[in-house]
């Protein structure tokens, strides 16, 4: 058949284009095993209050654990289960999954926001806001007690379904994170005309801090426009105490990174709450 293409017909025969197909192939059906057989597993990370010191949220993040037991990163079959639309099922697990974990730590009394990251094609979904209800009713969760995390790339198409999508999920009193803050495409003017109530400034921005002045100028910037525009914000990748001292001093609300914990696993997160961390914020830094 594909002698019948003409020379374009040789690509067919390439090992290595042979090797990503097969490949893809074989993830697709791990995959598809996986959500079967409930390998994947949500593992939690603490963000700490940057005033007081102690967790008040925490942001759940998907691994797959496979037969062997080892643990597979969400950037290797994240990205390609959304480009084989096995997300929607993966996303409405670890969306069930959070919630039930949430709900069971605050009927021990302990009241823990937990943050979801949503790709952009569940964010689009029709049914996006019924499966984040039907969440909410089965775990018992109170739905201020979920924020979703999107990023710039969900916001980049049709505006107006956008602002309706995003407006409903705040009208259910859900919070709405952006995450990975500057790191996309878009123009800065979605940030007033939708309802956001948090930025997470990416990693890429923290890392280097407080020497690099180019990523000191970000920071200070980003603060500078979610302090105007009301929204919280959570820095991300916080791996040294001078990171926390700056972004606490810079009043970044909240920090989230290696510092504080690694994502553990949920029954792990009762203990490091139980803790507290004194952040030495650096005056007069703004
Ligand atoms: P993200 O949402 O920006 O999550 C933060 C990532 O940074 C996590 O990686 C976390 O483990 C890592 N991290 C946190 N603190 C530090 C630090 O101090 N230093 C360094 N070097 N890294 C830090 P992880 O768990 O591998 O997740 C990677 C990305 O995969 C996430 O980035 C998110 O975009 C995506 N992801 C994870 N879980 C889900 C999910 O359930 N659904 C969807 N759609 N995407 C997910
Ligand atoms: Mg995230
Ligand atoms: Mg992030
Ligand atoms: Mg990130």
């Amino acid at each position: 058949d594909a002698k019948a293409h003409g020379r374009n017909g040789c690509r067919y025969y390439n090992p290595e284009l042979t090797a990503e197909a097969v490949h893809r192939v074989e993830l697709e059906a791990g995959l598809r095993r996986a959500l079967e057989l409930d390998e994947f597993i949500v593992m939690y990370q603490p963000q700490v209050d940057a005033r007081g010191g102690r967790i008040d949220a925490v942001e759940a993040l998907v691994r797959w654990r496979r037969a062997d037991g080892s643990l597979v990163p969400p950037l290797d079959f994240i990205p390609f289960a959304e480009e084989c639309g096995l997300i929607a099922g993966i996303g409405a697990r670890v969306l069930l999954r959070a919630c039930h974990d949430a709900a069971a730590w605050m009927r021990r009394g302990l009241r823990l926001r937990v943050a979801v990251n949503l790709s952009p094609m569940q964010f689009r979904a029709p049914d996006l806001l019924e499966r984040v209800c039907e969440a909410l009713d089965r775990s018992g969760l109170p739905p201020g007690l979920l924020e979703l995390e999107i990023t710039e790339g969900a916001l980049m198409e049709d505006d107006a379904r956008t602002r309706a999508t995003l407006a409903a999920l705040r009208g259910l009193g859900i919070g709405i994170a952006l995450d990975d803050f500057g790191t996309g495409y878009s123009s800065l003017s979605y940030l007033k005309r939708l309802p956001l109530g948090r930025l997470k400034i990416d990693r890429s921005f923290v890392t280097g801090l407080p020497d690099d002045a180019d990523n000191l100028a970000i920071v200070r910037a980003i603060l500078a426009l979610a302090r105007h525009l009301g929204f919280r914000i959570t820095a991300e990748g916080v791996e040294t105490a001078a990171q926390a001292a700056l972004l606490a001093g810079l009043e970044a609300d909240s920090l989230q990174g290696y510092l504080f914990s690694r994502p553990v696993v949920a029954t792990e997160i009762e203990s490091i709450a139980a803790r507290g961390w004194t952040i030495g914020a650096l005056d007069r830094v703004g």
